[in-house]
C-alpha cells in the first residue's frame, strides 16, 4: 500500500486538510497544524480536533498516512540559549498538537549552526532538543528531514541523520523523511536508475529503511550538488520521472506517506494520478 498525497492547505482550520486531500485524490497528506510563519498559535479547539478526526475517518486517512510539517521558524540546533529554548517550546507545542489530533508523526528540518558552532556541536544540540521534547510527549515520533544543505542547514548528509538518531534516547520514536529534491541538491544523484540504486543503498547502510517514515516527492529546479532548495513539479525539473517511477514500484517505500511539495497545487491531482498509474 502506497500513501500518496500532497502538503495541503489547512486554512480556516486543521479540519479542512482532509477534505482538501480527498479533493485531489490523495491517499495520505501533510499539513501545518498552525500558521507556519508565526511563533504562537491559539490552541486547537475541541471542535477542530473532533472534526479533523471525523473527516479523516470518513475519507480513510489512517494515522500512518498523515505527516504534519513543523514551522520553518524553529531551529532545534540554535547556538544561542534563549533562541534555542524558544524553538524547543514551539516544537513541543507542535508535537502536542499532533497527539491531540491522534497523529503519530511530525516532520521537521534538523536545524542550522549559523556559523557560530561546529556541525558536530549543532547535531548534538538537535539530538538534545529531540530528547527534551520526546520526554514531554507520549507517542508522536520525531521525523527528521534531510535538507539540501542551503546556508548553514544541517541534514544534507545521511550521516547527519544517523548521528542525530544515535544520540536520541527513545530510539523507537525517531525516524527520517527523505525529500528527493533535497537529496539531489545535496549531491546524491538519484535521477538515473544506477544513481537511485546507489543512493538508497547508501541510505540503507547509513540510516536504514526501518527508519524511513516518509518521503517528500519533489523535482528540483537546481542542479545536482547545488545545495539550493527549489522544488519543481514532477518531471519538469532536473531530476525527471525516473526516481518517482522506481519509488512507486519499490516495496521499501510502502506504508509511509509519500508527499508532494511541488510548487503548483493545481497540478497535484494530475501528479497523484500519474504516480498511482505507475504502480499498476
Ligand atoms: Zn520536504
Ligand atoms: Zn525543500
Amino acid at each position: 500500500m502506497k500513501y500518496i498525497g500532497a502538503h495541503v492547505s489547512a486554512a480556516g482550520g486543521v479540519e479542512n486538510a482532509p477534505q482538501n486531500a480527498h479533493d485531489i485524490g490523495a491517499t495520505g497528506f501533510a499539513l501545518f497544524t498552525k500558521n507556519q510563519k508565526q511563533w504562537h498559535a491559539k490552541p486547537l479547539s475541541e471542535e477542530n480536533i473532533l472534526e479533523f478526526k471525523k473527516r479523516c475517518e470518513e475519507y480513510g486517512y489512517t494515522a500512518d498516512s498523515i505527516i504534519p510539517h513543523d514551522s520553518y521558524l524553529i531551529n532545534l540546533g540554535h547556538p544561542e540559549k534563549a533562541n534555542l529554548q524558544k524553538s524547543r517550546n514551539a516544537f513541543l507545542d507542535e508535537l502536542q498538537r499532533c497527539e491531540q489530533l491522534g497523529i503519530g508523526l511530525l516532520n521537521f528540518h534538523p536545524g542550522s549552526h549559523l556559523n557560530k558552532i561546529s556541525e558536530t556541536e549543532c547535531l548534538k544540540i538537535i539530538a538534545d532538543s529531540i530528547n527534551w521534547s520526546l520526554e514531554k510527549t507520549s507517542f508522536v515520533k520525531a521525523v527528521i528531514e534531510n535538507t539540501a544543505g542551503q546556508g548553514t542547514n544541517m541534514g544534507y548528509r545521511f550521516e547527519h541523520l544517523a548521528e542525530i538518531m544515535e544520540q536520541v534516547e527513545q530510539k523507537d520514536r525517531v525516524g527520517v523523511c527523505i525529500d528527493t529534491a533535497h537529496t539531489f541538491a545535496a549531491g546524491y544523484d538519484l535521477s538515473t536508475e544506477e544513481g537511485f540504486t546507489e543512493t538508497f543503498d547508501q541510505f540503507n547502510e547509513i540510516v536504514g529503511f526501518d527508519k524511513l517514515m516518509a518521503m517528500h516527492l519533489n523535482d528540483s529546479k537546481k542542479t545536482l550538488g547545488s545545495r539550493v532548495d527549489r522544488h519543481e513539479s514532477l518531471g519538469d525539473g532536473l531530476i525527471g520521472w525516473k526516481p518517482f517511477e522506481l519509488i512507486m514500484k519499490d516495496a521499501r517505500f510502502n506504508g509511509i506517506p509519500l508527499i508532494l511539495e511541488t510548487p503548483n497545487p493545481d497540478r497535484w491531482a494530475e501528479e497523484i494520478k500519474k504516480l498511482k498509474d505507475l504502480i499498476k
